[in-house]
């Protein structure tokens, strides 16, 4: 069942049109991830949902109440849309003990004292800070000020919660930390979560489905695998995975019965029920499916070593073919390869192709 929907959206602001024209069914107690470059129209359509910007046409509809229309003139204000939000940083007020900053929301909405009582001890005990809650914010580390931050929104019990960015402003360590906090907090309230980033690892370990928006306009939507593993076209495979995806220049013909992709000297046998014709074509292999082999086989390509960093648990190697940069993935700590001669060999089955409008073809 769809909590949110967006019907035939536009929005300009002045001559510059943001969103042309955005349809999007957002299903109850999903976490979903508006994902994209700056100026794609995340933060548009956020605000659009949130009744903080109006749509220039078209329509919205929260839990099946319509909250803007541009028909009929019907528009909710924001604060009689019954949604949680989260910005660009957790901030607290200062002057207010842990306490106050989370029950503010429901005392101003005028709840009887114990349940804002009842809601507090809840959601202290569910950020694990129970026993806190008289400290001010500056006797908190910045982790425990975040998690404050997330109590906030469990005590008010929005069905709808709406976040832009909310982990752009921390360190590394911390946003780690805080993913797990509110993909927890998710599996908890069950609220339906729209989040926006331009992050796509937040996106891809958050998000039940992630929208993938180019210019205004949704490339691609679908659960993280789907998005990762079947990429719709060469923006949505180049924008998701780091090191990115490897793209290639190559040539599908048949050779007897078989299909086949010439690339440089190599020949790769591929699917012969690939949806394409013969002739050049670009071709994809995500860093982690390119394998290192010993020794020269049939299908494999000579490959020079250039760079090797080893990130911990993986390795990035960098490396030339025939002048070609390739980066491959290793899941494991190597540096012994560099500047070596070695062999790669493509998968026929990890190879993705794209037709001349940069669209996969399917198999
Ligand atoms: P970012 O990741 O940088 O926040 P975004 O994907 O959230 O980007 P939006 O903020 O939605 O993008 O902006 C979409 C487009 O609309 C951009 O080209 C932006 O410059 C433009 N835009 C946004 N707000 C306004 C405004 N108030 N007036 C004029 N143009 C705007």
């Amino acid at each position: 069942m769809s909590e949110i929907t967006l019907r035939n959206i536009t929005k300009s602001y002045g001559s510059h049109l943001a969103l042309p024209s955005l349809d999007l069914d957002i299903p109850k107690g999903s976490f979903v991830t508006l994902l994209g470059p700056s100026g794609c129209g995340k933060t548009t359509t956020l605000r659009v949902i949130a009744g903080l910007e109006q749509a220039t046409t078209g329509e919205v509809v929260l839990g099946g109440k319509t909250v803007y229309s541009s028909g009929t003139g019907v528009f909710v204000p924001p604060e009689r849309r019954g949604l949680g939000f989260i910005f660009q940083s957790y901030a607290l007020w200062p002057n207010m003990k842990v306490d106050r900053n989370i029950t503010l929301a429901l005392s101003e909405a005028k709840q009887p004292k114990q349940v804002i009582e009842d809601r507090l001890t809840e959601a202290l005990a569910k950020v694990q800070l129970t026993g806190l809650a008289d400290r001010y914010p500056s006797e908190l580390s910045g982790g425990q000020q975040q998690r404050v931050a997330v109590a906030r929104l469990i005590a008010a019990r929005n069905s709808i919660l709406l976040m832009d960015e909310p982990l752009s402003n921390l360190d590394a360590k911390l946003r780690t930390e805080m993913r797990t906090e509110l993909k927890r907090m998710h599996r908890e309230l069950q609220a339906t979560t729209v989040y926006v980033t331009h992050d796509q690892v937040e996106a891809l370990t958050m998000s039940d489905i992630v929208v993938v928006m180019k210019d205004g306009v949704i490339q691609q939507q679908g659960s993280p695998y789907e998005i990762y593993h079947n990429p719709a076209n060469l923006f949505v495979a180049e924008f998701i995975g780091d090191p990115r995806i490897n793209l290639f220049e190559g040539i599908l013909s048949m050779n007897g019965s078989d299909r086949i992709l010439r690339f440089e000297d190599s020949t790769i046998p591929v699917p012969a029920r690939l949806q394409c014709g013969d002739g050049p074509v670009t071709f994809a292999i995500r860093p982690e499916n390119i394998t290192i082999v010993e020794r020269q086989g049939p299908f494999s390509l000579p490959a020079e070593v250039d760079i090797v960093q080893p990130t911990g648990s993986q390795t990035i190697i960098s490396l030339s073919v025939k002048g070609q940069r390739v980066t491959v993935l290793i899941p494991r700590f190597e540096t012994s390869l560099s500047r070596k001669n070695i062999w790669i060999e493509f998968p026929a089955d990890q190879l993705t192709f794209f037709d001349k409008a940069g669209n996969r073809v399917p198999l």
